[in-house]
């Protein structure tokens, strides 16, 4: 696997390429992601940046867990064939003052909590499409509003990218993987077993029920990109969760 720094050392012209965006510490998640690249290209590029643009002011950017040589052991172990680990400066450049402007989708749910959050996402999107090439591009289910407002952003503006949205992978006990479940201590973590609990029920009045003694951002029905979900997002002490469960439409 090449580690690669520069836009300008990416390969060009390659017969089909998957492209994997991350914000780091891989977990079996990602590695889903990164399977299903390798399977359907021949050539898998994971980009590692956490993307400063989509973190509110006030939320964990500086703490966010990095560790690049751990990331880059596991990605190569998947058949990641890239790692497109570009410094701040690569992407946001000094001058840089150009955004995608995401809608009404952009403003719901996730984006009534995160303002800019989705602004930020399809703007470091809509650059590594325009960096990477791909063909394909991987997302989990669990950011289901995330994988909407970047299917969204590929009709509007006519990128010619297959979307790929992957299953939520979760633990043994239920909880959907995330590098933020490194945050939660022991007792937070058994408190944050409410959050699938709760979705489990398929039900918005029993979710809300079992999640009374967390903090609830909310806990909603929502349709999103063609699928109705019930969607939630808690606060695990400092640490917030986010989580989904397929109601209607193709289940992932
Ligand atoms: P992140 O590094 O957290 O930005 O996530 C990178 C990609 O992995 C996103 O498309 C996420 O939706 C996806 N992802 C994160 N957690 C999971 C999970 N538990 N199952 C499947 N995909 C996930």
């Amino acid at each position: 696997m090449k580690v690669i720094r520069r836009i300008a050392d990416l390969p060009q012209g390659l017969e089909s390429v998957g492209l994997v965006p991350t914000m780091g510490a891989f977990h079996e998640g990602h590695l889903s992601l990164f399977a299903a690249a390798r399977e359907e290209n021949d050539m898998v590029v994971a980009s590692l940046f956490v993307n400063p643009a989509q973190f509110a002011p006030g939320e964990d950017l500086g703490r966010y867990p990095r560790d690049e040589q751990h990331d880059a052991r596991l990605a190569e172990e998947a058949g990641v064939d890239i790692l497109f680990a570009p410094p701040l400066k690569e992407l946001y450049p000094k001058g840089y003052d150009t955004w995608v402007d995401v809608g009404e989708l952009g403003r719901r749910l996730e984006g009534e909590f995160r303002p800019g959050h989705f602004r930020g996402v399809a703007t470091i999107c809509l650059k590594l499409f325009n960096i990477v090439r791909p063909d394909r591009a991987y997302f989990g289910q669990k950011d289901a509003q995330q994988a909407a407002v970047v299917k969204r952003m590929v009709s509007d503006l006519n990128l010619d990218i297959e979307i790929r949205v992957l299953p939520t992978v979760r633990d043994n006990d239920g909880l959907a993987l995330s590098s933020r479940n490194a945050y939660l201590s022991a007792d937070e973590r058994e408190a944050a077993l409410a959050l699938p609990r709760a979705l489990a029920t398929k039900d918005p009045e029993q979710a809300r029920g079992l999640l009374r003694d967390l903090d609830v951002d909310y806990v909603e029905v929502a349709d999103l990109d063609g699928q109705r979900v019930l969607a939630a997002a808690v606060r695990v002490g400092k640490t917030r969760l986010i989580d989904n469960i397929v109601l209607e439409g193709e289940p992932k």
